[in-house]
């Protein structure tokens, strides 16, 4: 696994391109005040009417709609929702695609599914900090950055990652280190831990654990604290120290029952489970799942957003966070 940090990057290839940031949101925001502030040519392209524009002109930003960015720039970084990727780019981005250019990313969904094909003589690139947008920026300010990764689907003129590592560079992420990676694995690995692990199987551990609690006859206010508010103190410790320094600092029979216990819960049937959720992403069944739900309105994801507010543990939750002060209205 080949790993840049700063001193094996320059910004030789990109000092001179001038980069439109496609998208004013947690990303677009982060990304382009980070290249902006470190000297590269940045234009952001937006529409005209939305929440964006106002925010991304106060910061300082040259603001002009999609298409007059698109056609301006060397490098087009599109930073919008994917679900909205390749409409935008088919109508208002393509076009001017001309020979030389570079089209940017900082996920792999579009490309690597086929949803956005872009002509020949396109660069094709990812660049794509590990980490939401405020910290991105945040960590910049501070004089350091968030690790990141780059990839290359299409190299055409010859310096495609030195383009990628260039804008890495810009954003800050090579001093904390970029990891060399492909479209295809970046997007695989992404969707499949957000599936089985870190939205998807946490939030269903949590709810089963809350049931069981509140099904034997506990108060839910318990079973919220003890099954999903103590969860960030577990996490931070193993972010900060893996598995092992999270074990030392519990106590013994937390240790212990934990350990003893844990495969009683996350089995043989969760590992058949999570490789059939692999296949699914590998063999793009849930990107056919995904594109189907937005074109039909998304009426699963509605009824799932609506069900899971109504749930106990949600409403248990909600008053909890306000008597803590960690929510307001
Ligand atoms: P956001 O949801 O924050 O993007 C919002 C921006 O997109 C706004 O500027 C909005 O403009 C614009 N936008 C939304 N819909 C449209 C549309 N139909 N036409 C034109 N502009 C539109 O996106 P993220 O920053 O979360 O994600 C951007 C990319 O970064 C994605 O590929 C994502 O996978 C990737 N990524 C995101 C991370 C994150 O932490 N969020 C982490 C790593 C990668 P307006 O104000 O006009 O509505
Ligand atoms: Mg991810």
């Amino acid at each position: 696994m080949k790993v840049y940090y700063d001193q094996d990057t320059n910004l030789d290839a990109v000092k001179d391109k001038t980069i439109a940031v496609i998208g004013y949101g947690s990303q677009g925001r982060a990304q382009a005040l980070n290249m902006k502030d470190s000297g590269l040519n940045v234009i952001v392209g937006l529409r005209p009417n939305g929440a964006s524009w106002e925010k991304a002109k106060a910061d300082g930003h040259t603001v002009m709609t999609i298409e007059e960015a698109a056609e301006k720039a060397d490098v087009i970084h599109i930073l919008i929702p994917d679900e909205v990727q390749a409409d935008v780019y088919n109508k208002q981005i393509k076009q001017y695609l001309t020979e030389g250019k570079t089209l940017g990313f900082s996920h792999g969904y579009n490309i690597h599914y086929g949803y956005i094909v872009p002509p020949e003589g396109v660069n094709v690139i990812m660049v794509a900090p590990k980490s939401p947008g405020a910290m991105v920026r945040k960590t910049y300010e501070e004089g350091f950055g968030v690790p990141g990764l780059v990839c290359v689907e299409k190299d055409e003129t010859g310096d495609a990652l030195d383009i990628a590592l260039g804008m890495a560079k810009a954003e800050g992420l090579t001093r904390a280190g970029v990891i060399k990676t492909t479209f295809r694995e970046e997007t695989e690995t992404d969707l499949f831990g957000e599936q089985a692990v870190l939205c998807g199987g946490v939030t269903e551990l949590i709810k089963a654990g809350f049931e069981t609690l509140v099904e034997a006859g506990y108060a839910p206010e318990m079973a919220y604290f003890e099954t999903c508010n103590e969860l960030k103190l577990i996490v931070d410790l193993i972010y900060q120290k893996g598995l092992a320094g999270m074990w030392h600092d519990v106590s013994n029979t937390a240790e212990y029952g934990g350990i003893s216990r844990r495969e009683r819960v996350v089995n043989e049937e969760s590992r058949k489970a999570m490789k059939e959720i692999l296949k699914e992403i590998q063999d793009g069944r849930f990107a056919r799942e995904w594109a189907l739900e937005n074109i039909s309105g998304r009426p699963h994801l509605n009824a799932m957003r609506r069900l899971e507010n109504e749930h106990l543990l949600e409403t248990t939750g909600k008053k909890l966070r306000k008597m803590c002060g960690l929510e307001k209205d």
